[in-house]
């Protein structure tokens, strides 16, 4: 069914612990991805089969696989935990895509593991519909992120605050390997588990690059950078991700563990979704300092490997990271700079780029629609009220002066912004209606959200803002 080639289940015993999945006494598939199946090179009539169902309940273990649930630590909201672990997953196996990338194939929601503490280990049907629309829809818009492969439910009752539908989700990671996983040797004094997670991250996410000095600054510096990278794009797209714990932050650099995460709606620096976010540390504005936090964990946790001498890893890590705001502020620049539809590079474009932001913020409009609208005042028609027609008369005169002109403009603006995002009350409808048994609302809203840059009239329904009835205003773990 798969043919799979582990290579974490390799490393010292202390990495991981086998763990097996717990029985779902009724297995009902929920959605399965078949295009990211193809792109994997697995078999799709075999997955899409009774036996496909039982394997991504947990109810089979296929064969080669690992079923490894993995050790990690981490911060959470500021604080260390020495342990948490996949509590709530277990590491199927690692497969070779179609274009020679290693994919871990994980089930999220499929019971105890010693790393459980004192959760369930299971997922109850929101969280799983949550995590694959938001997952996918970050893929399509081109943002590195897990992907979902499948989900179903499990017959079984997950209890949180009420009794709920169990489901299972199958993901899909270029690793698990967190920032977390470094900080659980770390913590443990483990410098050899430290040394051999390295070179392991290094040959698993940069297997064609020979890193000649030393190794830890060189994952660093590759994290840091990627990073940087992830985080203009959420940024750039209004995304929140909702708990950056250093857990929940992935060396690949792929977005992973969509919980109370949101797409803001109303564009507001400030934003929290997060109902367990009481401080606003994981604000939307405050995204890229927490992120640069997080590196400061890593580079932390990698101090052993980076120089004998403690005081000298210090300056040598701390000057690594002094690069990510620039090395963030260059790639929010550059997509500001597509956002806006200018081919080429000004002095002034940051400054304009905020001054737009300051003028949504102050008339409270729609973060995604005000770029569209923006795109489509390249025709002529105005965008703003009077107040701001001097920002418009300085765009224009901006988008004029790129050598290109205005139908370059318009093209980059077109796949800059889209016109589609998952937003939460979209979000909302689909969960609740799949609560009711009816999956077709899920269903529409990830065929729509497969193609968020174009625009299609008959998805104007989703690129409308929510009514004030509509809001939501909070949104929750539902772990
Ligand atoms: P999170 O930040 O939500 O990804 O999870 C933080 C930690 O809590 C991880 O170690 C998870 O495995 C664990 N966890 C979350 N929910 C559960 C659950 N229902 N049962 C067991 N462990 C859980
Ligand atoms: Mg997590």
């Amino acid at each position: 069914m798969f043919d799979f080639d582990n290579t974490y289940a390799g490393l010292p015993k202390r990495f991981a612990c086998i763990v097996r999945p717990a029985r779902a006494s009724n297995p009902q598939w929920i959605h399965f991805n078949s295009g990211l199946a193809r792109e994997l090179g697995l078999d799709v009539p075999a997955l899409q089969s009774h036996e496909g169902l039982q394997v991504f309940s947990g109810n089979i273990v296929p064969d080669g696989a690992c079923m490894l649930a993995q050790a990690y630590a981490g911060h959470q909201f500021g604080h260390f935990v020495p342990q948490l672990g996949d509590g709530r997953a277990v590491l199927l196996g690692e497969i070779i895509d179609r274009n020679g990338l290693r994919r871990d194939i994980q089930l999220k929601g499929s019971g105890m593991t010693p790393f459980s503490r004192r959760g369930d280990g299971l997922a109850p049907l929101g969280a799983v519909i949550r995590e694959y629309i938001v997952s996918e829809a970050m893929f399509a818009l081109g943002i590195p992120t897990t992907r979902s492969l499948a989900a179903v439910t499990t017959g079984e009752k997950v209890f949180r605050e009420q009794p709920l539908a169990g489901a299972v989700l199958a993901r899909v990671a270029a690793s698990h390997i967190r920032v977390g996983t470094f900080e659980y040797f770390a913590a443990r004094n483990d410098t050899e588990a430290l040394r051999l997670l390295v070179d392991y991250t290094l040959k698993r996410h940069y297997p064609a690059e020979e890193f000649a000095g030393n190794a830890a600054l060189a994952l660093l510096d590759k994290t840091i950078e990627r990073q940087a990278r992830l985080l203009a794009q959420w940024m750039l797209v209004g995304f929140i991700h909702g708990v950056m714990n250093t857990d929940n932050m992935a060396i690949s650099g792929e977005t992973i563990d969509y919980g109370p995460c949101a797409f803001i709606d109303t564009y507001d620096p400030d934003a929290v979704f997060s109902s367990i976010d009481h401080s606003g540390r994981y604000a939307y504005c405050n995204q890229p300092t927490i992120a640069k936090w997080n590196l400061s964990v890593l580079a932390e946790s990698l101090l052993p490997l980076i120089d004998a001498e403690t005081k000298q890893a210090r300056e040598k890590a701390r000057a690594m990271l002094e690069a990510f705001d620039r090395r963030y502020a260059a790639h929010w620049s550059a997509g500001m700079q597509r956002k806006l539809g200018f081919g080429n590079v000004e002095s002034g474009d940051d400054e304009l780029g905020r001054a737009f932001l300051k003028n949504m913020h102050q008339q409270q409009l729609d973060y995604t629609n005000t770029f569209a609208a923006l795109e489509s005042s390249l025709d002529g028609a105005s965008l703003f009220a009077a107040s701001d027609s001097l920002w418009e008369a300085q765009w224009r005169a901006r988008v004029a002066r790129q050598p290109s002109g205005a139908r370059a403009a318009r093209q980059l603006m077109r796949a800059a912004n889209p016109r589609v995002i998952p937003r939460n009350h979209q979000l909302e409808r689909a969960i609740q209606s799949a609560y009711r048994g009816d999956y077709s609302v899920m269903e529409r809203l990830i065929t729509v959200l497969a193609q968020p840059y174009q625009l299609l009239a008959e998805n104007d329904e989703y690129s409308r803002p929510p009514c004030e009835t509509e809001r939501v205003r909070q949104t929750f773990c539902g772990t």
